[in-house]
């Protein structure tokens, strides 16, 4: 018979009720209560963890780097200095505190990547947020309207960063935002007073409260406000923004400034300018001969570029990426007992095929796709199949057999 202090001293189950009673200084406690501890000590450790420290890492700007390589090919200078950036920006997050405490507030520093359409601007802000494991989102800067006009007010960026962040506001608080196509929104006369284009720089307006950082009452479904509606409290103060765009035409406004600049001095300065590539010049300051601003472009600090792809990285986009297309292929063929390989003469073709049809790196993905699909249609079927090698005589063969309409780029 059980004595009667041998009952748990939580639940007061006797020891015949329980399968483990353990015996403490002057008390005891049964597996069920052991069990449902444990439920209530995560529970607790968890939310403890969203209150305090962000469960996001955070690595050295070379980490960082390392960990780009991994999914962006080339474009060395953006990868550096966005590295360094994103690695301040949340190093100003980590010691906020104490940097106030010490009265040295960092400021934050948002960042702008000039490219062209298709050179890895979007797959690089979100390679960071996948690194850092924070929330993020792709607004489209065309989009947005000032508030009043039909269209997208900006609040609704941070309704979608919000929905991504399962409504968890903390983690929206300190997720990244990628806003393409900045450029879109540039007032399209450098001189303010003679065209107010308004669409544009009303867009601007309203964009520079939110990067700058602000308490914003975001509408939690998105779309637009009405009086009724419960609104959520954002502050963007921690929200890192990167934004992108192709600024056409930038490269004449970097020349013109280039020149004016050396004028006085011996063409050999001229001469180390290299005009194929005016991109690596820009500065701050030809954002806003394009129609940037001044506001927004000092709210927009960190200014890198991306190069146009040329063949040879186009070819290791192909190959290199931890996710690469050949990869992705390789494995879904692999599902099929098939083994896959590429020869380098084929993707040489696609590779021509891209340039040629001026699709740039999205178009290495249609144009495979159209390429291996009849192969993919057959193969599962046919059981003794189980090896494929992709030659150029097959790539050139598939690809005059596909209508050129499919190869449409995403
Ligand atoms: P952008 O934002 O500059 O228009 P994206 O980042 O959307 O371009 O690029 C489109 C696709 O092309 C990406 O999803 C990726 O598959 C491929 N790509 C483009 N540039 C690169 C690059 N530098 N490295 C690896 N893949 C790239």
């Amino acid at each position: 018979m059980a004595k009667s202090n041998e009952v748990c001293s939580f639940c007061g189950r006797e020891r015949r009720e329980t399968k483990i009673l353990i015996a403490g200084l002057n008390a005891h406690i049964c597996d069920h209560c052991i069990q449902q501890a444990k439920v209530i000590m995560d529970e607790e450790l968890i939310s403890d963890k969203s209150k305090s420290t962000p469960d996001f890492n955070l690595l050295k700007p070379v980490e960082i780097k390392l960990y780009l390589d991994q999914y962006v090919i080339g474009q060395e200078e953006a990868k550096r200095i966005v590295s360094v950036a994103v690695y301040n920006h949340y190093k100003r997050i980590f010691y906020a505190k104490k940097a106030r405490e010490e009265d040295v507030e960092i400021e934050k520093a948002n960042i702008v990547i000039v490219g062209e359409t298709g050179t890895g601007k979007t797959l690089l802000a979100r390679s960071i947020a996948k690194m850092l494991n924070v929330p993020f989102c792709i607004a489209d800067a065309t989009a947005l309207t000032e508030a009043g006009y039909v269209g997208e007010d900006v609040e609704s960026i941070l309704a979608r960063l919000l929905q991504v962040a399962d409504y968890n506001v903390e983690a929206a608080e300190r997720g990244i935002i990628f806003i393409d196509e900045i450029d879109k929104i540039a007032r399209k006369s450098d001189n303010p007073s003679i065209t107010r284009d308004v669409s544009g720089e009303g867009v601007q307006q309203a964009l520079l409260k939110m990067l700058e950082g602000a308490i914003v009452n975001v509408p939690p479904q998105g779309g637009r406000k009405h009086p009724e509606q419960k609104m959520i409290q954002i502050n963007t103060q921690n929200i890192l923004f990167i934004t992108g765009g192709a600024f056409n035409g930038i490269d004449k406004k970097i020349a013109n400034r280039l020149q004016t600049n050396v004028i006085g001095f011996k063409s050999s300065k001229k001469d180390l300018i290299d005009k194929d590539n005016m991109l690596q010049y820009i500065t701050p300051v030809d954002l806003k001969s394009f129609g940037l601003i001044p506001e927004l472009v000092g709210r927009l600090p960190i200014v890198t570029f991306m190069h146009s792809l040329d063949r040879s990285t186009l070819i290791r986009i192909l190959l290199e990426p931890k996710n690469s297309l050949t990869k992705q292929y390789i494995k879904l063929f692999e599902m099929d007992s098939i083994k896959l390989t590429f020869d380098k003469t084929a993707l040489n073709y696609i590779v021509d095929k891209s340039i040629e049809f001026k699709l740039g790196a999205r178009g290495l993905r249609s144009i495979l796709e159209a390429i291996m699909t009849d192969e993919m249609f057959e193969l599962p079927s046919k059981g003794e199949t189980k090896s494929l090698r992709v030659t150029r005589a097959f790539v050139e063969k598939s690809f005059r057999k596909t209508n050129m309409s499919r190869l449409r780029v995403a």
